[in-house]
């Protein structure tokens, strides 16, 4: 859009005026921002009408995103750039004295996820309006996000994460117009109506409120505008009678309280699974109403909507949509069930098989007893039609959807609809020959795969603009908008005073990420260091432990010998642990315990620097990634279903420090085995270890006095206040026989990270080999993904 810097100062102290009661000087941060937001909303509303309105005359396909969670961080200047007016608007508020950064840190950040699945959602939402095909998300408007994290003696604290604070959210709007009910619970059972059809008749359901609040999600430089639509519950006034005390009410409001904060685990939660149903029905009942707004025949309600199921989260779909359209609608099962499947399509984001859902049958019938029938139908007439095609016994067994008293989520998602794909080519791999290896043979027309992306705008123009600029200088601005432009810096990539620049624009990255750093944990760390960082959900599969063994080992080697010659390092962690996530709570005590260790440690002189950042978020994030040399993935290979802080971290010049996992076999590929470090057992080696059942830690253990002695470390008084989480990582690793081989992997992580040491010395090869990631990351972009899902498997025009 078009917009002067006289007319923005204009309507932003109008804006002010009218909803401070105050001048502009006089408004806090809080008050600038919330003004701001005002005036962006006006600016933007009549493009999001003018979208509304084309996509219903023009009677085009729309994919909604179903997802449990999207994760966007701040909106502030994503908006902005969105609409091209980012510019103008620091220049305007610059002109009348206010901060643009303290205005955009009074935003507090939209967390309604837990790592990477909620983040790429929102990165989807963005793409999906940049590249203008008409996608809309569908999620839960949690009043709570993912708990904020304080560190307390070493312990991660959870804290309420009350992101509506005292303004709510400043850009949802409330839509009465489009609210549904939806049933829970009760008894149903079958009759014929009047005219001979079998009808559901339900007896003592809970009837609740459905309230979606609308989200824009503005395209990058074309004023697209697609739809991000939240649900939330509400008592229906004629029912108030049934919820007579607060607690009752409480109960109910329960539904959309909080963000599950289990990263990759199943929750077996009743709430849950009213979670999983509440949005995923109220979304369905809204994609049916606007779909039969354009008079067509609900059995061809495919060749308009596509339903993504986002990880199981929102399996019920299929099941859900063949309610509606059987009992509420009259269609034939038949008719449903073949527009049910062309209509959903299922995203896999985990290998582990304890995050798979599957849910007891009592507990599902208890609260969705019509769903559960229909269920029961569905897997029914599965089976009978795959024994009638002759398929063997146990294959159907294995791919049922009910089976021993369980609902097997994955299932329902994969034969209720038309596509199933992995997040990265080894993830699809995997699932192709293992852990989905009976529905690969069944259907492999299903299984494609969609590699993960980032939005590059948000890791490089808003959280890197000197580097942006650095890049600006040197190929034009024409990446801005066409990200593979990039690719222009191979060719530079010898040329020393560019290679100069891009490393100053790191310098003062990490002069920045210092400065944080003393503020928040008092630690002096130097840029002349590397920094290398680790920042991610905190979980076993990640290895963060793997990290601090080695850290434990360069603590003993400065000990035994204090000349040691070693690039000075600082070893930088964030990383929230599920609350119920013993293990990884130990983990993250023992990573502050050895920073108090190492940090106070004068005879180290300053070579080894341990920070843990609390709090690691979206925001956090930006501020950390374009800070770093090294990007830590070191997941045990296979484990990892893509990644994207990889990508990230690559696109804003860190140099990878990998295992064969995920999608960092494709960032190998794309920027060649000499600008990565990759080390460890492949997924080969680790499924060989698991057929032969031959890996035994103890005797690594025994037989390594190196490995000895770091694992020593943690149960023999080294560590100071950590006796009992020193023991607990002690026994996973020894007495457990580490599930993760972290200790098989450990003497090729050390030689690695020797590798990184031996290549930062040669600033100018380090320098290349960043820029030569910065210039190879475009593949990864979540604009060329949606692309691929809108065009592959939802079949949209933009
Ligand atoms: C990108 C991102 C993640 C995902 O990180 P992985 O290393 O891929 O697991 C998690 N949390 C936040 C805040 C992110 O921005």
């Amino acid at each position: 859009m078009q917009l002067t810097k006289e007319k923005f100062i204009r309507d932003f102290k109008d804006a002010v005026h009218e909803a401070q009661l105050i001048k502009v000087p006089a408004a806090t941060p809080t008050e600038a921002f919330v003004s701001l937001a005002k005036v962006i909303r006006k600016y933007y509303t009549p493009l999001w009408l003018e979208r509304n309105r084309k996509i219903s005359e023009d009677q085009k396909k729309v994919a909604y995103y179903f997802s449990i969670e999207f994760l966007p961080g701040r909106m502030l200047e994503t908006n902005l750039l969105n609409l091209g007016i980012l510019d103008t608007v620091k220049e305007g508020l610059a002109d009348l004295g206010i901060d643009f950064e303290e205005v955009k840190n009074a935003e507090h950040d939209m967390a309604l996820g837990n790592g990477g699945l909620g983040r790429l959602a929102a990165a989807f939402m963005d793409s999906l309006a940049t590249t203008g095909y008409p996608g809309f998300g569908n999620g839960l408007r949690y009043k709570y996000g993912l708990f904020k994290q304080r560190i307390v003696d070493g312990y991660q604290v959870e804290l309420p994460d009350s992101w509506f604070g005292s303004i709510g959210n400043v850009w949802e709007t409330r839509k009465d117009h489009d609210i549904v009910d939806v049933k829970l619970f009760g008894n149903v059972y079958l009759q014929a109506n009047e005219e001979g059809r079998i009808m559901p008749v339900y007896e003592n359901a809970q009837i609740l409120r459905a309230v979606p609040y609308d989200v824009p999600q503005i395209g990058f430089g074309n004023d697209n505008i697609n739809n991000l639509r939240l649900w939330d519950v509400e008592i229906p006034e004629e029912y108030e009678l049934n919820y007579p005390t607060v607690a009752d009410r409480r109960r109910v409001q329960d539904i959309t309280a909080t963000l599950y904060p289990d990263d990759s685990s199943y929750e077996g939660k009743e709430l849950r699974l009213i979670q999983e149903y509440f949005m995923t029905s109220a979304g369905l009942q809204t994609i049916i109403q606007s779909y039969l707004k354009q008079n067509r025949p609900l059995e061809n309600i495919h060749e308009k909507v596509s339903v993504h199921i986002n990880d199981t989260h929102p399996a019920v779909a299929p099941a859900e949509l063949m309610r509606l359209l059987v009992d509420d609608y009259g269609l034939e099962w038949d008719k449903a069930w073949q527009t049910t499947v062309k209509t959903m399509s299922y995203t896999n984001h985990t290998i582990l098989s304890e995050a798979l859902e599957k849910w007891d049958a009592e507990l599902f019938k208890n609260v969705l007893p019509r769903v559960y029938q229909i269920i029961l139908e569905i897997d029914n007439r599965y089976v009978a039609e795959l024994a009638q095609k002759g398929v063997n016994p146990e294959t159907i067994e294995n791919t049922r959807i009910v089976k021993n008293d369980q609902i097997h989520m994955a299932n329902l998602a994969i034969i209720g609809g038309h596509s199933v794909n992995g997040v990265a080519k080894l993830h699809t791999e995997l699932l192709k020959d293992d852990t989905l290896h009976d529905f690969f043979v069944l259907f492999p027309e299903k299984f494609n795969n969609k590699t993960n992306g980032i939005v590059q705008r948000r890791w490089t123009q808003i959280a890197a603009p000197e580097l942006s600029e650095a890049i600006d200088k040197t190929i034009g601005t024409g990446w801005r908008t066409d990200i593979h432009e990039l690719r222009k810096l191979n060719e530079l990539a010898d040329n020393p005073e560019i290679l100069a620049d891009f490393y100053q624009v790191k310098q003062d990255a990490k002069a920045k990420l210092a400065a944080y750093i003393k503020e928040t944990t008092g630690i002096d760390v130097s840029t002349d260091a590397i920094f290398d960082v680790q920042v991610k959900r905190l979980h076993a599969y990640k290895r963060q432990l793997l990290n601090l063994l080695h850290i434990i080992k360069l603590y003993w080697d400065l000990k035994d010998n204090p000349d040691l010659d070693m690039v000075p390092r600082v070893f930088i962690f964030g990383a929230k642990a599920a609350p119920g996530y013993h293990f990884a709570k130990s983990v993250i005590k023992l990573i502050n315990e050895i920073a108090n260790l190492v940090n106070q440690d004068a005879s180290l002189q300053g070579k080894l620097k341990v920070v843990f950042l609390e709090n690691y978020n979206v925001s956090l994030a930006e501020l950390i990634i374009p800070a770093a040399n090294v990007s830590e993935q070191i997941s045990l290979a296979s484990k990892e279903a893509s990644g994207t802080s990889n990508m990230k971290f690559m696109m804003t010049g860190a140099v990878t420090l990998a295992t064969l996992d995920g999608a960092n076999i494709e960032i190998k590929d794309e920027v060649g085995d000499d600008n990565i470090v990759i080390f460890g057992m492949d997924k080969d080696e680790v499924y060989q270890h698991y057929a032969n059942h031959d890996y035994y830690s103890r005797g690594v253990y025994e037989s390594n006095p190196t490995i000895k002695r770091v694992v020593d470390t943690f149960v023999n008084g080294t560590i100071p206040n950590s006796a009992s989480e020193g023991t607990e990582i002690y026994e996973a690793l020894i007495t457990h026989n580490d599930e993760y081989f972290l200790l098989e992997d450990f003497e090729a992580y050390v030689a690695a990270q020797a590798q990184i040491d031996a290549l930062y010395r040669d600033k100018e090869k380090w320098s290349r080999m960043s820029l030569l990631n910065i210039a190879n990351s475009d593949k990864f972009t979540s604009d060329d993904t949606i692309t691929q899902y809108a065009q592959d498997i939802w079949q949209l025009e933009n």
